[in-house]
């Protein structure tokens, strides 16, 4: 079996090596996505399914849109993206055409991805939607997703979707949510979005993880304390510490412009263990 991490992507999008702090979730993906995806004709040779849907919850910035591209770069899947809110936002019957467009295109180039993003916004609870428009967007994404993916036939004996290739195809459709209990629990039955991680706010050891992979490329000193930072961020997600080392960069090309002004060629700049000055700086 090919280990994730170890192939080469065909594009520069983030890689599980890019993910902090996340290592057993990598690890269950891995058998559970990222094997289906490079042999989609295994789990149905073996008279299995394999993992239809994927529902990352946590709150905004947690990597939930890095874990999806991630997985799409270590499998080499086509990956779409839709963001649910500009789904609804179509005239009436649009957006169950878009839903039903993007599947099929996602069947003919499997294996591939469909990554829903903030699924709740066209994924709520049945009861709970007000619009019939509504209503028929998430009936509409349930069928795609019974249909782009094996089902089950009454006796139980489990079909394939071909491909035009006339090999199995193999979508996995991964969906985004701040708010995992406002979606619809028929989404969350087996066969659709059967496999549910939540992705929460990381703690301080989790924190140090991200910060390490974050600032991998970085020149820092050899004694550079990522850890005190990782301590004094409490509530900070990965969001927030990327920013952060992305500030602290820019204020260490700030200072050495406005200390040395102007003087230095960009080289030196680019030589300086800045992220370290930065932050020293930032706090005395
Ligand atoms: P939203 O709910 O707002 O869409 P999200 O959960 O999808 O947010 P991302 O867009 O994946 O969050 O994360 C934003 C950025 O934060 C990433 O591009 C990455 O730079 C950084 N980041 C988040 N989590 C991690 C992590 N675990 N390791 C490394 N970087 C991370």
């Amino acid at each position: 079996m090919v280990k994730a991490g170890s192939r080469k992507s065909n594009n520069n999008g983030p890689r599980f090596e890019d993910i902090g702090g996340m290592d057993d979730v990598l690890d269950h993906l891995e058998m559970e996505v990222i094997v289906p995806l490079l042999h989609p004709d295994l789990y149905p040779s073996l008279g299995l399914r394999a993992t239809a849907g994927v529902l990352l919850h946590g709150p905004p910035g947690c990597g939930k849109t890095l874990l999806a591209r991630a997985i799409a770069n270590e499998s080499g899947a086509s990956f779409y993206k839709i963001s649910a809110p500009e789904l609804v936002s179509g005239v009436s019957g649009e957006s169950e055409e878009n839903i039903r467009e993007l599947f099929s295109k996602a069947n003919r180039t499997a294996p591939s991805i469909v990554f829903i993003d903030e699924i709740d916004a066209i994924a709520s609870k049945r009861e709970n939607l007000q619009r019939e428009m509504e209503k028929r967007i998430v009936t509409q994404l349930m069928t795609c997703m019974d249909e782009s993916h094996r089902t089950s036939k009454p006796d139980d004996a489990l079909e394939t979707t071909e491909m035009p290739n006339g090999k199995p195809g193999y979508v996995l459709v991964i969906g985004a949510t701040n708010r995992p209990d406002a979606l619809d629990p028929a989404l969350r039955r087996p066969g659709r979005f059967d496999l549910e991680i939540s992705l929460g706010a990381p703690n301080e050891d989790t924190r140090l993880k991200i910060l390490s992979v974050l600032t991998r490329d970085k020149k820092l000193e050899g004694d550079f304390d990522l850890i005190k930072i990782a301590r004094s961020t409490p509530g900070f997600v990965g969001a927030d510490l990327d920013r952060l080392v992305n500030t602290a960069g820019g204020l260490a090309i700030r200072r050495v412009f406005y200390k040395r002004k102007l003087e230095l060629p960009i080289e030196s700049i680019q030589n300086k263990n800045w992220l370290k000055k930065a932050w020293t700086h930032e706090e005395h």
